[in-house]
C-alpha cells in the first residue's frame, strides 16, 4: 500500500501530525493508499515555501519560466501510459479515456501557457485630445505592467484529476507565481506524481508545492492563510460559497469554476444519428462526472419518439466493467458516498413522477467482472416525464443520469433550458444557421456548443455564469486573472518650450 507525502520546498514531506486518510479504488472498494490528513501547520509550511520563493521565480524570464513547463510537459507525454493507469484506478474511470483525454490535456494545459506567456504585449494607449485640452495641452502615455500577484492556492476536483490541476496550476506559474495546490483527498495519484516530475524538470525548491488533505481542514487552512494571495477553485457551487465567504473579506482575487445542470436542446432538423451519438457522449463520458455534461436533453416533439428509441438502444449498448479493460466506456464512481447519492437522485426522480428508460440501478456483483464486485457502479440511466422544475431537473447530480423531455416551441425549450440556477454550458442541435445563432445567444451558459459537445481551445474564455461561477479561466483570461495589473501614467508636455532647440 503506497503512503503519499505532502511536497514542499522541493521535497517530500509528510504530515507534521502523522495522520493519513484511506486512498480507496473506486472499481474495487479496496484500499490502496495513505493520503496525508494535513492540517494548518502543513499548509503554513507550504505557504512559507512559496512565499520564499517567489521573489526570485517573479523575476525569472518568461522564456525560463516557459522553458521549465515544456520539460514538465514532455515528462508528462513520457509517462503518459503510467499516469493513464494511476488515474485510471484513483478515479474510477476508462483506462483509454484517461489515455485519451485526461492525461494528453493535461500536457496540453502545461504546453499552451508555457508558450503564452512569450506570445503576451503589455497594453498602452495615448490620452485622447478632448483630455489633454483639460489638462492644460498636456498629453500622456499610459501601459499597463503586468506582474505575479504573489502565492496562488489551487484547488481542484476529483473527476478530471490531473487534467484540471494543470489546468490552474499551470497559467499561475507560467504568470511568475508561486503554487500552493490541493487535489481532492479522493484522487490524490496523479498530483503527486506530477510532483516528481516537478523536481525532474528543475523546477525551483518551493515555486510548485502540494498539500494532501480534506477540503474542510487542509482546504480551508490554506484558503484563509494570510500569505495566499489568490484562490482558483474548481469544484461545487457550495464549497465555491464557503470560499467566497473566507476570502471575500481578506480581499483576495478569486476565480470559482462551479456546478452546473447544462441543457441540450435538438431541434426537429438537427442531424438526429449525430445528435444521438453526442449525447451518449455528453451524458456519460466519464460517468457524467464532468461539470460540462449534458445532465437535461430537451427535444423537439416532432422527433422526440425517435430520438428516445435510437438514444435508449445507444446507451443500453455501452460496456460498463472493470476501468482497466481496454474496452470498457463505463467505469466506477468515485467514491461508495457519491454512488449512494446518485441511487438516492434516481430514487428522488421516480418519487418526482419520473420513468426510468434505462439503467436507474447499481449492477449486482455477479454482473460485474470479479476484480470489480465491490466497486461503485450505476447502470448509465435515462429518466422521461418529468418537468422541467422538479428537482431531479433542477440539483446537480453529476453522475450517470441524464433526463429526457419534449417541448413544443423554441422559446419554451430556451425557458425550460434558463430555469435552472446554474449556467456553466449548453449544446444546441439545429441546421438551421438563425435558430443556432438566436437560441446561442438567449441561453445563459459560460459556453454554448452548436452541432458539437466538449470541444475545447484553451484560447477561448471558460468559466459560467450564474451559480456556476465568477470570472474566467482559459487564454488571455487566465493571464489577466493570474496577474495584477498597474497602469503607469507618464506625462509627455506637447509645446516645445525649450527655443535653443
Ligand atoms: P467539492 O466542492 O466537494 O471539492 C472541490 C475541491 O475543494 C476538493 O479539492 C475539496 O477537497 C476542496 N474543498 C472542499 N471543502 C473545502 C473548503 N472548505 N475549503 C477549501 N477547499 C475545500 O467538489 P468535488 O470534488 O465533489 O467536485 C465535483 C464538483 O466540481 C461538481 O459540482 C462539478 O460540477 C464541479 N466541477 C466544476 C467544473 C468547472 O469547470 N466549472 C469542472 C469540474 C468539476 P476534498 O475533496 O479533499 O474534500
Amino acid at each position: 500500500m503506497e503512503r503519499f507525502a505532502n511536497f514542499i520546498n522541493g521535497a517530500d514531506a509528510p504530515p507534521k501530525g502523522d495522520a493519513f486518510l484511506d486512498n480507496v479504488e473506486p472499481a474495487t472498494g479496496r484500499v490502496i493508499g495513505a493520503v496525508p490528513d494535513s492540517g494548518a501547520e502543513d499548509v503554513d509550511a507550504a505557504v512559507q515555501a512559496a512565499r520564499r520563493a517567489f521573489p526570485v521565480w517573479a523575476r525569472t524570464p518568461a522564456a525560463e519560466r516557459s522553458r521549465l513547463l515544456l520539460r514538465l510537459a514532455d515528462l508528462v507525454e513520457r509517462d503518459l501510459e503510467s499516469l493513464a493507469r494511476d488515474e485510471s484506478i484513483d478515479n474510477g474511470k476508462p483506462i483509454a479515456l484517461a489515455r485519451r483525454m485526461d492525461i494528453p490535456r493535461a500536457a496540453a494545459n502545461l504546453r499552451f501557457f508555457a508558450t503564452a506567456i512569450l506570445h503576451t504585449m503589455e497594453e498602452s494607449c495615448t490620452t485622447d485630445a478632448a483630455v489633454q485640452a483639460a489638462s492644460g495641452g498636456r498629453t500622456a502615455l499610459n501601459y499597463v505592467r503586468r506582474d505575479p500577484i504573489g502565492v496562488v492556492a489551487a484547488i481542484s476536483p476529483w473527476n478530471l484529476p490531473l487534467y484540471l490541476f494543470t489546468w490552474k496550476v499551470a497559467p499561475a506559474l507560467a504568470c511568475g507565481n508561486t503554487v500552493v495546490a490541493k487535489p481532492s483527498e479522493l484522487t490524490p495519484v496523479t498530483a503527486t506524481r506530477l510532483m516528481t516530475l516537478v523536481h525532474e524538470a528543475g523546477f525551483p525548491p518551493g515555486v510548485f508545492n502540494l498539500i494532501h488533505g480534506a477540503g474542510a481542514r487542509a482546504g480551508q487552512a490554506l484558503i484563509e492563510h494570510p500569505e495566499v494571495d489568490a484562490i482558483t477553485f474548481t469544484g461545487g457551487t457550495v464549497t465555491g460559497a464557503t470560499i467566497a465567504r473566507t476570502a471575500a473579506p481578506m480581499f483576495k482575487k478569486l476565480s470559482l469554476e462551479l456546478g452546473g445542470k447544462n441543457p441540450t436542446l435538438v431541434f426537429g432538423d438537427a442531424d438526429l444519428n449525430d445528435a444521438i451519438e453526442a449525447n451518449v457522449r455528453s451524458a456519460f463520458l466519464n460517468q457524467g462526472e464532468i461539470c460540462l455534461c449534458g445532465s437535461r436533453i430537451f427535444v423537439d416533439a416532432s422527433i422526440y419518439e425517435e430520438f428516445l428509441a435510437g438514444f435508449i438502444t445507444r446507451v443500453k449498448a455501452l460496456t460498463l466493467g472493470d476501468p482497466l479493460t481496454e474496452s470498457t466506456e463505463q467505469g466506477a464512481l468515485v467514491s461508495r458516498s457519491h454512488r449512494d447519492k446518485v441511487l438516492k437522485a434516481i430514487d428522488r426522480a421516480q418519487e418526482e413522477g419520473g420513468t426510468i428508460e434505462c439503467g436507474g440501478y447499481a449492477p449486482a456483483p455477479e454482473e460485474l467482472p470479479e476484480r470489480v464486485r465491490g466497486g461503485f457502479f450505476v447502470c448509465p440511466t435515462i429518466i422521461s416525464g418529468l418537468n422541467a422544475s422538479c428537482a431531479t431537473n433542477q440539483e446537480e447530480i453529476f453522475g450517470p443520469v441524464v433526463t429526457v423531455q419534449p417541448f413544443a416551441r423554441e422559446a419554451e425549450a430556451v425557458q425550460a433550458a434558463n430555469s435552472v440556477r446554474y449556467g456553466l454550458s449548453a449544446s444546441v442541435w439545429t441546421r438551421d444557421l438563425s435558430r443556432a445563432h438566436r437560441v446561442a445567444a438567449a441561453i445563459e451558459a459560460g459556453t454554448v456548443w452548436v452541432n458539437g459537445w466538449l470541444v475545447r481551445d484553451l484560447r477561448v474564455p471558460f468559466g459560467g455564469m450564474k451559480d456556476s461561477g465568477v470570472g474566467r479561466e482559459g487564454g488571455a483570461e487566465a493571464l489577466r486573472f493570474f496577474t495584477e495589473p498597474k497602469t503607469i501614467c507618464i506625462t509627455v508636455d506637447q509645446a516645445d518650450n525649450n527655443p535653443t532647440r
